[in-house]
């Protein structure tokens, strides 16, 4: 898979992208992720990405011009599934949405700033809008960093148990059992012992019991 990300901050994503599992996927070539810079596409000497929005109001709006040339620019060079903008107004992030991206090859992921982009970009040149929650951030690239960090997580071999992804949350419309390390007693507090017992199969069913149990007290709303 490949996801290149447009915005007029790219350094803000680079520490999401540079530790652990993202950046081992990325080291193993199983996912290769390019931060793009905006500015690098503007048509203007000022190198302009931004100007004020039609018919007054505060905030900036980031112009057509640039973002335009560049989704040009990559898909001149390769095909793309999605050109996804991250907006509030978007589609609510979800685990099956995730699922979905991650059988996908290519993405182009737009982040908007300030107060949004040019609505003919999201017209004309967007093809899917994705909201991570209701609530707004100052601009997509935590938003784009989320996504992606999702998406690739379930790529074939980034987890190092294969299985691993299965079991976490919403998969399954479940939440996660609950998890323990040593040691198995801490203050008094003790680990469950069924956990210690060894035995495989009571194990596997008291998760799933813990998982049934805590999705009906917490998100009764899944099980339907
Ligand atoms: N004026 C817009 C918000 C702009 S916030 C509105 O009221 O809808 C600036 C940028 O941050 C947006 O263009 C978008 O790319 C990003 N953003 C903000 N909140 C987001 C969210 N919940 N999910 C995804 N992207 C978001």
């Amino acid at each position: 898979m490949r996801i290149d990300i447009i915005s007029a901050v790219p350094e803000l994503m680079s520490s999401a992208f540079g530790h652990s599992i993202l950046k081992r996927a990325i080291k193993n070539q199983l996912v290769e992720v390019n931060l793009i810079n905006l500015r690098d596409y503007a048509t203007s000497k000022q190198r302009q990405i931004d100007d004020y929005a039609f018919g007054g109001g505060a905030g900036m709006v980031l112009m057509i011009e640039p973002i335009a040339a560049c989704i040009n620019d990559l898909k001149s060079k390769n095909s793309y599934d999605e050109v996804i903008y991250m907006s509030p107004d978007g589609e609510l992030l979800s685990q099956k949405l995730c699922n979905h991206f991650s059988l996908l090859k290519n993405l182009i992921i737009l982040c908007g700033h300030y107060k949004g982009v040019d609505e003919r970009v999201r017209q004309h040149l967007v093809t899917r809008e994705v909201s991570i929650g209701d609530y707004v951030l100052s601009g997509g690239e935590l938003a784009a960093a989320v996504l992606s960090d999702a998406v690739i997580r379930l790529l074939p071999g980034v987890l190092n148990d294969e299985t691993s992804a299965l079991s976490d949350s919403f998969q399954d419309n479940l939440l996660a059992p609950p998890v323990y390390t040593r040691p198995a007693e801490f203050n008094s507090w003790e680990v469950p012992p069924i956990l210690l017992s060894g035995h495989t199969a009571n194990i596997d069913k008291w998760r799933h019991e813990q998982s049934l149990e805590r999705t009906r007290a917490r998100r009764p709303d899944l099980l339907k």
